[in-house]
This record gives C-alpha cells, structure tokens and sequence, in this order.
C-alpha cells in the first residue's frame, strides 16, 4: 500500500464509540431518547451498559420490554455490554483508600473497586447468566465508574471477556492497553455540570485526536440543557471530522487487527 492510501486508511479508521452506561428497567425511556437524539444527528450504533441487576431491584428478565427492546437495538448493530452486576457496592467498608471513590466520585456504586478475584468472577458469571437468560451476550465488561481493582480486571480476561475500559484506557484481553481518554459528564449538582462542561471542553481536542473517540452518557445527561447542547455539539464535531461510529467490540477488534497486521 502506497504512503498516501496508508493515510487514508488511517483517516477511514478513525472511529465514534457512543456508550450509553446504565441501562436498566428504570432507565430505559431516557436511553431511549438518547438514542433518538444521538441517532438524528447521524449515531447509528451505540454500546449499551446493561446492569444485569440494578441496586438490586431485579434481574433484567423481570422486564419484558427492556429486553425486547434490548435485542432489538441489538440486531440493529448495537453492542451489548455487561456493565456490574448491582451497580452497588453492598455491604463493604470504607477504608481511607476507597472513601474517595465510593463517596465523593460516586454514590457508593464503585462496585468492582475492592472484590477480589473470586468475588468477581462470581459476579461476572451471574451478570452473563442473568443476560443470556434473555437470549443476551456480551463480549465486554465495564466496571461501574470504571472503577476496578488489579483482582477485578484479572477476572474479567480469566472469564472470557474480549476487553475492558476505564475513563482514560482501552484494555484488550491481550493486556493492551490503548489511552483513550472518554468525554463524560457529572450531573448530580450544579457544580459539577459546569466543571463537567469546561472538562469536556478543555480535552475536546485531545479526544479528537484519538483512533477512537469515545462519548459515555449516564441516563440523565440530556435532561440538562447545558450538557444536552454540549453532547450534541461533541457528537456532531466527531461526526463531521469522518468518524465512523460503531462499538467498543468492533473498535477493539479492529485494533487486534492491525496488530496482528
Ligand atoms: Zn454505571
């Protein structure tokens, strides 16, 4: 291949991930509408973070219509990923270690932060249970707040799953590891959605500047009129600069690809 169809292979693999986090029973009209709102605007697929069990309020299965709809966005490209499995973390300390994560970056859902392998693994194999149950699968894990442990993210390759992620990172079951910093944005006070705006916009450059771009939603991100303006604006600048949007699963591949390449 010729220097100048080298670049433009590289231009064409410039890539969108759209991750909608927390998709559950009680989430499902305002992911809905995300993908509406995105899907106008040229998103045409996105990876869907399944909670298998949300705060404990019941398996996936008990909701006939998010899983109808799941499947759905599923045979339409969408990726589903397994994403926790209470999205909480029951029943642990706080040391002075883990209080920032648990308290002050999220509201004690920091599940994966501190389980060891077993704990983990166990977990991993009920949230794939609980999907499979309905006819689901995914090929990735994200750990609620992309917080995990060394022993968490052993398991997650010992049980088969093809890569991971934290906010910053991409990690392929190969140990690869890929920085790729996510736009995302915090929206539980007024405070933190004008940090979370400035943020986004301070490294807008940077994750324009990545193979992947990657924009994380949460659930009520758009019901912010700031934030909804700015997601828009983000998505339709990555859009117009060529991207292509797809999932984590196909940008990881793809990645495995031109390693082996
Ligand atoms: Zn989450």
């Amino acid at each position: 291949m010729g220097r100048r169809n080298a670049a433009e292979a590289r231009e064409s693999d410039r890539l969108l991930v759209v991750s909608l986090h927390d998709v559950h029973a009680g989430s499902l009209a305002a992911v809905r509408e995300q993908v509406d709102a995105l899907g106008a605007i040229g998103v045409s697929r996105f990876s869907l973070l399944v909670v298998p069990d949300f705060h404990a309020g019941g398996r996936v299965g008990a909701d006939p219509a998010l899983c109808e709809w799941l499947r759905g966005r599923a045979a339409l490209g969408d990726e589903i990923v397994l994403h926790g499995y209470h999205h909480l973390r029951l029943g642990r300390r706080d040391s002075w270690r883990t209080a920032f994560w648990t308290r002050f970056y999220t509201r004690n859902e920091a599940e994966f932060l501190d389980l060891g392998r077993d704990e983990a693994r166990e977990l991993l194999c009920r949230g794939r249970d609980a999907l499979a149950e309905v006819q689901l699968s995914a090929r990735g894990f994200i750990a609620p707040g992309w917080l995990m442990g060394r022993d968490a993210l052993a398991a997650i390759f010992e049980e088969g799953f093809a890569y991971t992620n934290t906010v910053s990172c991409l990690i392929t079951a190969d140990r690869r590891r890929e920085p790729s910093r996510s736009w995302c944005w915090s929206s539980r006070a007024v405070w933190r959605r004008v940090a979370s705006v400035r943020w986004n916009r301070a490294i807008a450059a940077r994750v324009l500047r990545q193979r992947v771009a990657r924009l994380s939603l949460h659930p009520n991100d758009l019901y912010f009129p700031r934030l909804r303006e700015q997601i828009i604006h983000l998505a339709h600048r990555a859009l117009d600069s060529g991207r292509r949007p797809t999932t984590y699963a196909e940008a990881c591949a793809l990645a495995a690809r031109e390693t082996e390449a």
